[in-house]
């Protein structure tokens, strides 16, 4: 083992759980929000007409009056000084997947003296330079300002850190001729195009109390640690999340002992300071367990309006990452960060809530709750069958292509779990339509007897389901550990809305012929025929389903080359102008992003994988095999038998000659896609078929050197220990 290494291991054994302050060990009330500008803030701090105007801006998402501004900003920046804050940023997530903040300081000079001010200019607006940030070909770069503006529906906040408190405003980043530049303001439009066409619908239905409907969100995170000094020893992990070489371990998770054991005390003290982090910042962390890999882990909250949750799950990947190595590790939310054991995912639980509180996807108790669930139901099968590539395209990535459809994460094909209770109630409601117009009234079965109630359990048994019905939400469950989740939440609400829009248009058309019911009856039914196919509720691992679901027609966008080039589609860029969520020239700028960012991935990979091929890895196989030649030579100088040794050095001269061969190849695939000129679906292609072909042969050919050199050559941390010691 090189001395570094077995340095790095050795620290590890003297390595203790941190414990936080004794401030940390207040009660959970009090804790939990803290650090936010939320409600009890607001109220206290600010006249009650400014207060009841922020509250419907932040129900609603509305804009907020100017007039008000003033005072927010006001109560925000006293609020935030009271508890050590110097500076202010707009919090926004820009394309690049992570989250951008610039610092401005309170401070201003008048006369001499320096005043601390924030006024609600600051607070609504911001000019961030945009020309550093992905804007896939929307801002020309002599336009290169943008704007962010503040997203009331989510608070401000405090971060507090080693040296000081930086009040952050969550906003939406935009061009100054109002395109999007980031990820909130499509997921906001969606959310406003979800509301619109959810109360058209319900008033349509009969429903009038209901004011308002909002989508909601709870993403169960998964992630890995490693210990901080083996992860700086791995320069491949460093630069690119992953582990781009390393040969199978003794031991990896075969044993099935990890999932939901008991938790590590270094593991659990990391986990205790990021809860507490998390609860402060109003983010409502609910679960933490052990996941099925070693060093796996899963961290979950309690769902929230998906505006602000989707801002809580950047915080909750943020601080995981920061709090990490204030523990001596380091958090890998990469897909698959190892090969050939479990990756990491998230699963997106999505649902509708209303102003009443109520949940619009739990199954009802009264006949009207039961036509309208079961009418949400038809509608959001109609949006998956029609618009399955949507769904598989917001979660494309170079990274979670390592995951889909391995037997450990949902399929690439996009289908819905149901389970069996609801498949009768859709069957029942086809062979209702089928039996004619003398029987109209038992088409009208929507009552309580048609929909018998359903145990949660029942509904969420089957883990190998893309899109499940769990029971009164839906679980898409394909998002990669390492994704935003405001695309793939954009695009649900987006579909879900044009959906439930084609439905309200149906019904209206039928309505004054039949009668509401009557019409609510006949359109559900010929959704559920229609888009039946869709529904499956099998094994969507096994080998048959994929022959199946060809069969049906179902697209199976097998990886993110594939999937990426669908987004701008005729078909998709008219939902979204439909809906409102993106223009064509959003659309279009969407999906060069997405290409650039899978062919960038790569290219960092491919390098990472030449830098160590070249400088660690060859010369150690090196090493060994001048030792063992030398020891060959010396045993048969002194007339000994070495046929066995000889073997040992040919295989390994033989493997260092493959390894010699697979870098020169890579290097050659690498340069030929970095000059490549052209599309940028023909410049992804290339990265995919030959440059990560290319670095898949290099790695095969290094693995197997790991097993035959001297360990004590070998300088980088192995599989056995990134996994295993913490
Ligand atoms: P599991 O899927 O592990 O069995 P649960 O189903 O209880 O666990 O919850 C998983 C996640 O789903 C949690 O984050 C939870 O808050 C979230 N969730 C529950 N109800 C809803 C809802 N109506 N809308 C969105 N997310 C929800
Ligand atoms: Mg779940």
């Amino acid at each position: 083992m090189t001395s570094q290494r077995s340095a790095a291991i050795r620290s590890i054994a003297t390595k203790r759980p941190v414990a936080i302050s004794t401030e940390g060990r207040s009660q959970l009330p009090e804790l939990f929000g803290a650090n936010v500008f939320g409600l009890d803030q607001m109220r206290t701090r600010l006249p009650e007409s400014a207060y009841s105007g922020l509250r419907s801006c932040m129900e609603r998402g509305d804009e907020l009056d100017p007039a008000l501004a003033d005072q927010v900003a006001t109560a925000m920046k006293e609020w935030a000084v009271e508890r050590g804050a110097t500076h202010f940023t707009h919090w926004f997530q820009p394309m690049t997947g992570a989250t951008a903040e610039k610092h401005d300081s309170f401070a201003n000079l008048v006369d001499g003296r320096l005043l601390m001010e924030f006024d609600g200019k600051a607070l609504i607006k911001g000019e961030p330079d945009a020309s550093s940030f992905p804007s896939g070909g929307l801002r020309a770069t002599f336009e290169a300002r943008g704007y962010t503006a503040w997203d009331p529906t989510s608070p401000a906040f405090i971060r507090e850190t080693t040296n000081g408190v930086t009040l952050c405003v969550p906003t939406a980043f935009c061009s100054w001729t109002g395109e999007a530049l980031d990820e909130k303001t499509p997921l906001l439009r969606s959310a406003d195009a979800l509301n619109r066409e959810a109360i058209r619908l319900l008033r349509l239905l009969g429903d009038d109390r209901v004011g308002f409907v909002y989508p909601t969100l709870g993403c169960e995170q998964e992630y890995f640690l490693i210990d901080r000094d083996l992860y700086l020893l791995r320069p491949d992990l460093v630069a690119t999340g992953r582990t781009v070489f390393g040969a199978r371990p003794p031991k990896g998770q075969e044993l099935e002992d990890h999932y939901f054991g008991s938790i590590q005390p270094r593991v659990l003290a990391f986990m205790q300071e990021s809860e507490f982090e998390l609860w402060k910042l109003g983010v409502p962390i609910k679960t933490r367990h052990n996941e099925v890999a070693p060093s796996q882990y899963e961290v979950a909250p309690i769902f929230e309006r998906t505006t602000v949750a989707t801002d809580h799950n950047m915080l909750c990947m943020e601080v995981l990452k920061q709090v990490a190595g204030r523990h001596g590790f380091y958090c890998l939310l990469h897909e698959k960060p190892y090969a050939g054991i479990n990756g990491s995912g998230k699963h997106n639980n999505w649902s509708m809530s209303t102003d009443t509180g109520e949940n619009l996807l739990e199954p009802g108790k009264s006949p009207e709750e039961n036509m309208r669930f079961i009418v949400l139901l038809a509608a959001i099968l109609r949006a998956v069958d029609l618009h399955a590539d949507l769904l598989r395209i917001t979660i494309a990535g170079a990274g979670n292509d390592h995951r889909l459809g391995a037997n450990e994460a949902p399929p690439a094909i996009l289908s819905v779990y149901l389970g069996e209770q609801l498949m009768d109630v859709m069957d029942g409601m086809i062979a209702g339509t089928g039996k004619g117009s003398d029987r109209k009234g038992e088409q009208m079965q929507l009552g309580v007897e048609s929909l018998p109630p359903l145990p949660r359990d029942a509904t969420d048994r089957n883990r190998t389901s893309p899109f499940a019905f769990t029971g009164n939400k839906f679980e898409f469950r394909a998002v990669g550990s390492s994704q935003g989740v405001a695309k793939p939440n954009a695009v649900l609400n987006a579909i879900v809305a044009d959906s439930l829009a084609w439905v309200s248009d149906e019904i209206e058309r039928l309505k004054s012929d039949k009668g509401v019911d009557a019409a609510v009856s006949q359109v559900v039914a010929e959704l559920f025929k229609a888009h039946k196919r869709v529904v499956f509720n099998g094994n969507g691992y096994s080998e048959e389903w994929h022959a199946e679901a060809e069969s049906r027609g179902l697209p199976n966008l097998k990886n993110s080359v594939d999937a990426i080039a669908q987004f701008n589609a005729k078909k998709n860029v008219e939902l979204f102008e439909r809906v409102g969520v993106l223009t064509a020239k959003e659309t279009e700028s969407r999906r060069n992003i997405m290409f650039e960012s899978y062919c960038k991935t790569i290219a960092v990979e491919a390098q990472s994988a030449l830098s160590l091929g070249r400088t660690m890895i060859l010369p150690a196989a090196q090493r060994t095999q001048l030792a063992v030649a030398q020891s060959v030579a010396a045993a048969k100088a002194a007339g000994l038998e070495v046929k066995a040794q000889a073997r040992r050095l040919e295989h390994l001269t033989a493997t260092i000659e493959c390894m010699i061969d697979a870098i020169d190849e890579l290097a050659a695939q690498f340069e030929r896609a970095e000059e490549f000129e052209g599309s940028e679906h023909e410049h992804a292609k290339l990265y995919r078929d030959h440059v990560f072909v290319a670095m898949n042969r290099l790695r095969e050919h290094a693995d197997v050197l790991e097993t035959l050199v001297d360990d004590q050559d070998w300088s980088l941390p192995k599989y056995r220990e990134m996994l295993f010691l913490l």
